[in-house]
């Protein structure tokens, strides 16, 4: 990369400023089901630059830019955390978890962890046997929701109530934001926590180059995204919109044990990511990918069958069907506690979807047969 500093000029749009919230951001635990206090920071962060808001019953928040207009296009992403819920108390006050979306039963042993209870946060450490305890060798029994526990230092089931914790809390890991080799931003569910930080940096750029757009914009930062697309399916319903555009991550591929030939060749800081899918509006796409070239924005592409996986399905499926695109941003380690994404990336996406935007009209008929 460095190599090539010459030739590409980058010029940053993430600013220190809003660099300290996207730290605080992320700093604040949001698991699936219970993200409000983070929409509550992020809807502090966007009210600057919007007219006006809406959050719904779930708690997915909306920033909204000319609310009278008639046609409305979306730009979302997902607020929710992976983390997990205490599922098994025993008798010698160890806890035995289920996942809250895809959390990584891998990663867990040894890492240190937040329990939400309503008394605060509990401290606790996902414990393991010792190297030298471990039996079987080559042979190794790997770690499993059957034989991973949280530790909380309780030697009863009544001491671990007695701190407030009970079946149905949730836990999350304490790790947190930085910045790596000054290139990266490093931290626990960047997916897709950075997708809301970015449109909210969309709207930051609108209302400072004084942009006025023909429609309404709607910037929508879901819920339960990491259980099933859940927050998007409401919000789509209750908004109606003409268009929308989805953020979220992708792999990034070029690190040890994932296979290019399934998973596609991607990489962190070669770029935004456009989707090729059924569910993904051919027009709609067109359009980004034609404003990544006009504007000198680098890109890669992926192609994934059916739907994407992502909330683009759930807006595209949604009121007799809605054209959707997709923005990925390339990420390595997902749903580990030290997700990376590239700096550049992130610039990257804001502009493409700012310049998208300035692109679309009002009216705008991307269906592909037009009537005749
Ligand atoms: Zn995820």
């Amino acid at each position: 990369m460095a190599k090539n500093k010459a030739e590409t000029t980058h010029t940053p749009v993430v600013t220190d400023k809003s660099l300290e919230f996207f730290e605080r951001y992320i700093n604040n635990p949001s698991p699936t089901g219970f993200e409000w206090k983070g929409q509550e920071l992020w809807l502090d962060y966007l009210k600057p630059y919007i007219d006006d808001y809406y959050v719904d019953n779930y708690g997915t928040a909306v920033g909204i830019i000319n609310k009278d207009a008639e046609y409305k296009v979306v730009i979302e992403a997902h607020a929710d955390e992976i983390s997990w819920f205490v599922n098994y108390i025993t008798n010698d006050g160890l806890i035995y978890v289920i996942r809250n979306g895809g959390s990584d039963h891998q990663i867990a042993p040894s890492k240190r962890v937040n329990i939400h209870t309503d008394k605060g946060i509990v401290k606790a450490v996902f414990g393991w046997p010792a190297i030298h305890t471990r039996q079987g060798g080559e042979k190794e029994e790997a770690p499993t929701l059957k034989n991973i526990s949280i530790d909380c230092g309780c030697t009863s089931k009544e001491e671990v109530e007695n701190l407030g914790i009970h079946v149905g809390c949730v836990i999350t890991y304490e790790d947190e934001f930085m910045v790596l080799n000054n290139r990266y931003y490093v931290g626990r569910a960047l997916d897709n926590r950075a997708g809301g930080f970015m449109i909210a940096e969309v709207a930051r750029l609108l209302k400072e180059n004084n942009i006025k757009l023909p429609f309404g914009l709607y910037i929508v930062n879901a819920v339960q995204e990491e259980i099933g697309l859940r927050g998007a399916e409401m919000i789509a319903h209750h908004i109606k919109p003409n268009v929308a555009i989805v953020t979220d991550v992708t792999h990034d591929t070029s690190t040890p044990m994932i296979n290019k030939i399934v998973q596609g060749d991607l990489a962190c800081g070669r770029g935004p990511v456009v989707s090729y899918a059924p569910a993904v509006q051919t027009n709609l796409n067109k359009l980004l990918v034609e404003t990544a070239q006009k504007n000198n924005i680098p890109f890669q592409r992926q192609a994934s069958s059916r739907s994407t996986g992502t909330d683009t399905d759930a807006f595209a499926y949604s009121n007799d069907g809605v054209p959707s695109a997709l923005i990925s941003l390339p990420l390595r380690y997902m749903h580990t506690t030290v997700e990376m994404i590239h700096k550049e990336d992130v610039d990257n996406v804001i502009r493409l979807i700012y310049e998208c935007l300035l692109n679309i009209e009002a009216g705008q008929d991307f269906r592909y047969i037009k009537n005749r």
